[in-house]
């Protein structure tokens, strides 16, 4: 699905289509094995970059391929919310965190990066500086996100 203000290139490899359907790359930091939770339209895995205090932070992203805000129809993004939701809920089980702070971007101006859209949702804990953009952000490995993984599923089984 393409719509207005795309900017993925003609033959974009798109890494959240692959994770969706289990495919494996090697230019892909996100595998499968990352995902914690879906529902009829939304996925939720381990974001592969993390911020330097926020470690396994989450993204929410459709099953389908919609690049941004703009294009996303309003009963996937309603999917999205709503997994977000239980994703946010988990954390605060599971991370012992704070509080929790989602973040999303369109377009380069928008610091969008990933050109399928999706929903940061951050652990948060005082002092961790998540706005503060000389903290870079790190590639993580598939064993380091194995553990927070385990406990969100573990806190998304316990809910009801
Ligand atoms: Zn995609």
């Amino acid at each position: 699905v393409t719509g207005m203000f795309n900017h993925a290139p003609r033959e974009y490899v798109c890494p959240f289509c692959l994770v969706a359907k289990g495919i494996i790359r090697e230019s892909v930091h996100s595998r499968d094995s990352d995902i914690v939770a879906r529902n009829s339209a939304a996925m939720a895995l381990i974001a592969s970059h993390w911020r330097p205090r926020n470690p396994g932070h989450v993204i929410v992203a459709p099953i389908a391929h919609y690049e941004n805000l703009y294009d996303l129809p309003d009963e996937i993004g309603a999917a999205i919310f709503s997994l977000s939701r239980r994703i946010a809920i988990a954390m605060k089980n599971a991370y012992r965190c704070d509080g929790i702070s989602t973040r999303q971007h369109n377009e380069p101006a928008g610091y969008q990066d990933v050109w399928h859209y999706h929903l940061h949702v951050f652990p948060r804990f005082a002092g961790d500086e998540l706005y503060l953009d000389d903290n870079p952000n790190r590639l993580t490995r598939v064993e380091e996100r194995e553990p927070y993984a385990a406990e969100l599923r573990a806190a998304l089984g316990a809910e009801q």
